[in-house]
């Protein structure tokens, strides 16, 4: 029987994940469907019922959901604890386990895919929302000798700060603090680019061979990247890479075989342009 697995958000239309994951499972050889579902606004936890009602075995969960997905599951990964928000779920019977791979999936294409490894290096992470708290674990797993997250609301960045004080060297600020720094990753996870907008980061955080990555996708050369590329960076990248790793993470999750990435990868970059 076909297994039947689809994401929910709102809006969904714009959802990328039925193509990524068509692909994964036309390639693993995998009898199941995926397809995408409009969550009612109040009305998570009545479509994921029909869901499983239906023999639904796993969702992708997006904008505005993946708190209500954190809420909605039994049991809960650390990543997703530490994220307070999941981006995955896999349904057992009564059991509902909710994962977030955001942050794997993030790691995996810059260390993989791009080629850039975080061990070592000065890391700034711009944002403190739920992109920024899941890629706080996964960041601090690959040893950087520095994680500074800047946040507009500079509470929230200490709230990060404290939850990876224990790990690593990790410290949050506000971005008038940043004059004078250099990093050698700038990742912009705030979602300012969603509305063509610059968050305040001076020009002079991009050191020489700096990597500058976007995790939004799909908005060409954002504000952010515009000004990392005014000031000298050539290395330039989005959440595309992002949003198809965690996407396999989910698949592997699911399906007990890991994809590979790089037809997709290709896939939606064209199919964004
Ligand atoms: P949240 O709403 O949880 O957090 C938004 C963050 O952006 C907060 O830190 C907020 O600061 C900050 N912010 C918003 N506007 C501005 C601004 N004008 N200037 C400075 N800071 C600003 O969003 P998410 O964490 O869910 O998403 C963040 C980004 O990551 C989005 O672009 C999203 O598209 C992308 N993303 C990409 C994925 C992928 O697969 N590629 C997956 C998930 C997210 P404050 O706390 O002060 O309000």
């Amino acid at each position: 029987m076909t297994d039947r697995y689809a994401v929910i958000g709102n809006p969904i239309g714009f959802s990328k994940s039925p193509l990524i994951h068509g692909m994964f499972a036309q390639a693993c050889g995998q009898d199941m469907e995926y397809t995408a579902i409009e969550g009612p606004p109040g009305g998570f936890a009545g479509a994921v019922d029909a869901f499983r009602a239906l023999g639904g075995k796993g969702l992708n969960i997006t904008a505005p959901f993946k708190l209500d997905a954190f809420a909605y599951a039994t049991e809960r990964s650390e990543r997703a604890q530490l994220a307070g928000a999941a981006n995955a779920m896999k349904f057992d019977g009564e059991r509902v386990v909710a994962e977030n791979f955001d942050g794997v999936g993030l790691v995996r294409d810059v260390t993989h895919n791009l080629g850039c490894q975080l061990q070592g290096k000065r890391v700034l992470l711009l944002g403190a929302g739920g992109a920024a708290r899941g890629a706080l674990l996964p960041f601090l797993a690959q040893a950087p000798a520095e994680l500074v997250i800047a946040n507009r609301t500079v509470a929230r960045a200490l709230e990060l700060q404290a939850m990876g004080a224990a790990q690593a060297n990790v410290r949050g600020c506000g971005y008038s603090d940043l004059a004078g720094q250099t990093f050698d990753v700038v990742f912009n996870a705030t979602s300012a680019s969603l509305r063509a907008e610059l968050p305040p980061v001076p020009a002079s955080v991009f050191a020489p061979g700096c990597l500058a990555y976007e995790l939004a996708y799909g908005k060409g050369l954002t504000p952010f990247l515009r000004l990392a590329q005014n000031a000298g960076t050539r290395r330039l990248a989005d959440g595309v890479g992002m949003l198809v790793e965690q996407a396999a993470e989910a698949f592997a999750w699911w399906r007990g075989v890991r994809p590979d990435t790089r037809a997709a990868i290709e896939r939606i970059t064209i199919a964004l342009v």
